[in-house]
């Protein structure tokens, strides 16, 4: 454990993501809808997802997993926390 305590988590704002253009979120969308219906889980205002499936979305959206992150933390769908979070890499 580092003095910053444990790895956050990568949570995923969904009334944030539906506001957002399309030709931003679609892809995201997409992947969000496919883990939310794996597990059944669609009624959350938040989506925790796995530090895996960031990596998947990097390649999705053709930017390293830190450029990813910093793109969605300024779309405002991922708490600046996450940086933590790829940091761990
Ligand atoms: P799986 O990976 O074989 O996981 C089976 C079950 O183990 C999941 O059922 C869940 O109850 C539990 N589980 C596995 N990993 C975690 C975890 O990191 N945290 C928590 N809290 N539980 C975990 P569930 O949720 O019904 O998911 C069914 C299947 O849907 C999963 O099978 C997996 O194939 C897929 N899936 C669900 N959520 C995700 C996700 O966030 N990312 C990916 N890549 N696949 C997911
Ligand atoms: P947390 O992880 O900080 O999540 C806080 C709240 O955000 C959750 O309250 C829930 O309302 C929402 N949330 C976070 N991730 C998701 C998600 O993927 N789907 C949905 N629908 N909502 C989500 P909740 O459910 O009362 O859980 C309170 C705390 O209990 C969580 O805090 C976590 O520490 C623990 N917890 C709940 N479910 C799990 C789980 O499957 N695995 C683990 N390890 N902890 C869990
Ligand atoms: P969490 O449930 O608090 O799990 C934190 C970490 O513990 C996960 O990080 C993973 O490294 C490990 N872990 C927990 N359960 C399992 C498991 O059944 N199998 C394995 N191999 N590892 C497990 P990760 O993968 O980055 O996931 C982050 C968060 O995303 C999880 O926090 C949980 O909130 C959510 N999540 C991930 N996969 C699933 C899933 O299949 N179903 C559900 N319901 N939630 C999931």
């Amino acid at each position: 454990p580092t003095p910053l305590g444990p790895t956050p988590k990568l949570v995923i704002d969904l009334e944030r993501m539906q506001q957002l253009p399309h030709e931003k979120a679609g892809p995201l969308s997409r992947y969000v809808a496919t883990i939310q219906s794996q597990r059944g889980d669609y009624n959350g205002r938040v989506l925790s997802i796995r530090q895996e499936d960031l990596r998947s979305l990097a390649v999705i959206y053709d930017k390293s997993p830190g450029d990813l992150t910093e793109e969605l933390i300024n779309w405002g769908v991922l708490d600046p926390e996450a940086r933590r979070a790829v940091d761990a890499f």
